[in-house]
């Protein structure tokens, strides 16, 4: 009995640290899983349109006599390059977040400038779309942080937000200031009225190469990178990013993000002890 006793109390906390190694490997060979993944899909995706180009050149030297197939190639060389240029400018984007540190070059930066920029940005495409976009202004709000980083984390929802809505919808920014635990917040919503994401991908958007439709994705000049984007800068500056989302309604992406703190008359920063 004793002996039983012993080892039924035993055993719990051996299985336990056996579990513990176990998911240490596990963990190991998926990060190792992640990374050959990344690279493979990072080889497709540039292989396709390079593929794409290659024929569509020799198709050009073929229609030398029809100018007008001519002109016709040419105008689809021009998308395969420019998706070839996205990519390569994303994947620079993805590698600067993950390895510049966040908070070198950090500053107080105004929400109305990381709106601004995020609508200019992508002002010529809602514009064909007629897609309106409207931002309230959020004055005197402001967010710690690179610069850069954020914009290129606000830009990518509000594209996406473009990408996926159908003509003739709004697309609405808002920041507003948000208190958590003591800590006060800043929140940047982007809401669409466009097609949605199924629950079940919710989850995995944020991951690198995540499309819910690829073709769709492709069509619109998407690369997959951009929430993954998104979702690192949030991280890396004490953030994080939330989706909220109806199929065939429209979705909520939020970025919450430390508020800078106030500047004070005689130019000290409001929190810095006196
Ligand atoms: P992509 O370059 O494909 O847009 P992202 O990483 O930005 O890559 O987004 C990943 C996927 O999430 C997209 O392919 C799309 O399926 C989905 N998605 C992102 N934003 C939206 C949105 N506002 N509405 C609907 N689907 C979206």
């Amino acid at each position: 009995g004793e002996a039983l006793a012993v080892s039924a109390r035993v055993a719990p906390l051996g299985s336990r640290l056996v579990l513990l190694l176990v998911e240490d490997l596990t963990e190991a060979r998926r990060i190792e899983a992640v990374r050959r993944d990344f690279v493979a899909n990072v080889s497709h995706e540039l292989k396709t349109p390079v593929g794409a180009l290659s024929l569509l050149s020799e198709a050009v030297m073929d229609a030398s006599d029809d100018p007008e197939a001519v002109i016709r190639f040419a105008g689809r060389m021009q998308v395969e390059s420019t998706r070839l240029t996205n990519l390569v400018q994303e994947l620079i984007d993805l590698s600067r977040v993950q390895n510049d540190h966040p908070m070198q070059d950090a500053e107080p930066v105004a929400v109305d400038d990381l709106v601004n920029e995020a609508v200019d940005r992508c002002r010529s495409q809602a514009n064909t779309k007629q897609i309106t976009m409207a931002s309230g202004p959020a004055p005197g709000l402001r967010v710690f942080g690179n610069r850069g980083q954020l914009a290129a984390a606000l830009g990518n929802l509000v594209e996406n937000a473009v990408n996926y809505s159908p003509s003739r919808t709004r697309v609405g920014i808002a920041g507003r200031r948000i208190t958590a635990g003591g800590v006060n917040l800043v929140e940047i919503s982007v809401t669409d009225q466009g097609i949605g994401i199924p629950e079940r991908d919710r989850e995995r958007i944020f991951e690198r190469f995540y499309r819910v439709d690829p073709a769709r994705s492709r069509a619109t000049g998407g690369t997959g990178l951009g929430l993954s984007i998104v979702k690192h800068v949030a991280a890396s500056h004490g953030g994080e990013v939330t989706v909220w989302s109806a199929e065939g309604q429209g979705s909520t992406f939020t970025l919450r993000l430390p508020e800078a703190a106030h500047p004070r008359r005689d130019g000290r920063d409001s929190k810095a002890p006196d």
